[in-house]
């Protein structure tokens, strides 16, 4: 099998598959040239060269999937991302709406000494910023069971996990309702017909529209939550949208 040389391009092309395979077992051509905003032919020169080098599985008509050294290279990026999203969140003081286009561009970059130093200098941390999962050393990821808060039945208490829309625009909005990873939330009541959740954030009332509960993963904390109603993401890792940062 020839190498292929992990550049910058390559290790993005994985990346982008391997969000969007979270979705489905196989993914379309051109949902990866949507994602990636490439043109068809190009994404099919990625996915030719992926397919030589054995990172991918290509069948005409079902789509790609990463092989298992595909997903071991496309998790040491995400890995490196996250680690450095949290780094320049806790030792530099970048807002958490501002480390992912840089740690986009550090990604493909830092070293396997750097990154073991920073993890170190971390603890060793499991989730980043946003609260996604850091996939450890050995390529493993944390099992959360985590539900969305609008799926939450009223009274429920739980623990504000991961973030799926990383836009700018939707962490400030978080942020100012105080909805960051771990804040105690307790669902208080609904108003459907306006499609809004009245809830207390910590000790603060806050009222959330139907966009911003959906994108809000909860760890139930009481037995208020009823598992069979539960659309659980226990899938290693979730993601919606291709803005989710990795
Ligand atoms: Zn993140």
């Amino acid at each position: 099998m020839p190498e292929l040389e992990r550049t910058k391009a390559i290790e993005d092309f994985l990346k982008v598959v391997y969000h969007l395979q979270q979705q489905s077992d196989r993914v379309r051509t051109s949902a990866v040239a949507e994602a990636m905003n490439i043109t068809a032919p190009s994404a099919y020169d990625f996915i030719r060269r992926c397919q030589e080098a054995g990172l991918l599985d290509y069948r005409s008509h079902r789509g790609v999937r990463l092989t298992e050294e595909g997903e071991r290279i496309a998790l040491e990026v995400l890995r490196s991302h996250r680690l450095l999203e949290l780094f320049l969140v806790r030792a530099l003081g970048y807002a958490w709406d501002e480390v992912h286009d840089e740690a986009d561009r550090l990604e493909h970059y830092i070293s396997e000494k750097l990154e073991a130093r920073i993890a170190a200098y971390l603890g060793h941390p499991t989730v980043d910023p946003h609260g996604d999962p850091i996939p450890a050393k050995d390529g493993t990821l944390p099992e959360r069971q985590l539900v969305p808060l609008s799926d939450l039945p009223d009274g429920s208490l739980g623990e504000v996990s991961r973030l799926l829309d990383q836009s700018s625009e939707s962490l400030q909005h978080l942020q100012s309702k105080g909805l960051i990873p771990g804040a105690r939330v307790r669902i208080l009541r609904r108003e459907p017909l306006d499609r809004l959740t009245h809830l207390q954030v910590e000790d603060t009332p806050q009222v959330i529209g139907e966009t911003t509960a959906h994108i809000i993963l909860i760890k139930p904390l009481n037995d208020n939550f009823l598992t069979n109603t539960c659309y659980c993401f226990s899938q290693p890792d979730a993601t919606i949208g291709q803005r989710e940062g990795p």
